[in-house]
């Protein structure tokens, strides 16, 4: 084969139904590989990878990854987890099962083919953070036994999986850790801060605000983000990461709320209610890693991003999308 022309691969998305999984799915097929979707719906519909299926270069498996999978990849992008706090803490024995069986199991897939595999972490590993902006040597300040411990614990120990996989077996592993990221697909009631105010703005519903909406987030549209997590992966370098993948725009909650009423026209009001546990106070990522590693930093402004958002939740209908089901 010539060098100039493109490896095909076999790819295997878990997770690749949800919100990042699919964009990502998308872009994959789009570039011609094979891909494998599998994702046990826990917090996605199939409506998000419906356009894909009559594709021949895309599969999709219904399969829960906290079980055993055997298939033959070249490599593995894991985002098998609910990510919203609703979702996560909905039943969180099965979040952390998730995403430390979820990943023994992918982990171990990748060491059998030699397949090169990438963990979806999160900002969340640096909990709510006193050093700011979080830089990845930073090791964070996570409450272990608090209301987010199954997700941000769960995904900590995964990083550690992998590691240690890289460690012992010379495995090939990707690590990025994800900022707040939204767009199209998101789901209107996984209860995160962009999905809901941007739902309760079109529907005339008051635009809730937790504590005093001065806690601050950076938030990267899902294009941008699912370019960086492709850009990590082909990266043939010997970085391994953690790297931070996000917007390093700073924003309170109030302004994004502000933003939100502004762009769709809502008549709502604000109105405040209670922070929920261990909410962090800020967040923003350090991507001189990524700048430099990967030629990667965001370019779409949150107002322009939260328009085409805005775009979306326009088209959909609200009553076809439901809350996570009982998933043990
Ligand atoms: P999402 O909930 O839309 O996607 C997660 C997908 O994983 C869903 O399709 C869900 O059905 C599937 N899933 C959950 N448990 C599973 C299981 N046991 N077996 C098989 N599939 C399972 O969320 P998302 O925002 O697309 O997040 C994708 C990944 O990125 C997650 O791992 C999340 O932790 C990470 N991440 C996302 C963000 C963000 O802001 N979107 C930030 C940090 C990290
Ligand atoms: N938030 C809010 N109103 C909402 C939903 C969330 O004020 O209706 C706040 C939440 O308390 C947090 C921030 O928005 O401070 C981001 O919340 P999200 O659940 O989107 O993500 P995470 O806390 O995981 O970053």
């Amino acid at each position: 084969m010539p060098d100039t022309m493109p490896k095909i691969k076999r790819i295997l998305v878990a997770g690749g139904a949800g919100f990042l999984g699919s964009h990502l799915c998308e872009r994959l097929v789009d570039a011609g590989h094979d891909v494998i979707c599998v994702d046990n719906f826990f917090t996605s519909q199939k409506e998000n990878i419906q356009h894909l299926l009559d594709r021949p270069n895309f599969e999709l498996i219904r399969h829960d990854v906290t079980l055993p999978l055997y298939l033959e990849v070249d490599e593995i992008y894991n985002l098998a987890c609910p990510a919203a706090p609703g979702h996560y803490q909905y039943n969180p024995i099965k979040t952390m099962k998730t995403s430390i069986l979820g990943s023994i199991n992918l982990i171990g897939m990748a060491k059998r083919c030699r397949a090169k595999i990438l963990q979806a972490s999160t900002s969340e590993v640096y909990g709510d953070p006193v050093v700011h902006p979080q830089p990845e040597t930073y090791n964070g300040s996570v409450n272990p036994i608090g209301p987010r411990a199954c997700y941000d614990e769960g995904k900590r120990a995964a990083e550690t999986l992998f590691m240690d996989y890289h460690r012992v077996h010379r495995l090939p592993v990707r690590v990025v850790r994800i900022f707040n990221t939204y767009g199209p697909r998101m789901h209107p009631y996984d209860g995160r801060v962009v999905s809901n105010f941007i739902r309760q703005a079109l529907t005339g519903e008051d635009i809730t605000i937790y504590g005093d909406g001065n806690q601050t987030r950076s938030f990267c549209y899902r294009d941008e983000l699912v370019e960086g997590m492709i850009r990590m992966m082909d990266n043939t370098s010997d970085v391994i990461g953690p790297i931070n993948l996000g917007n390093p725009d700073e924003f309170t909650i109030r302004e994004l709320a502000e933003t939100v009423v502004e762009l769709t026209g809502a008549k709502s009001r604000l109105t405040m209610k209670p922070s929920p546990a261990d909410d962090p106070r800020q967040r923003c990522p350090d991507i001189a890693s990524a700048r430099k590693i990967l030629d990667w930093e965001p370019k779409i402004a949150l107002r322009d991003g939260l328009e085409k958002t805005v775009e979306w939740f326009r088209g959909i209908d609200f009553d076809r999308f439901r809350p996570p089901t009982p998933c043990y």
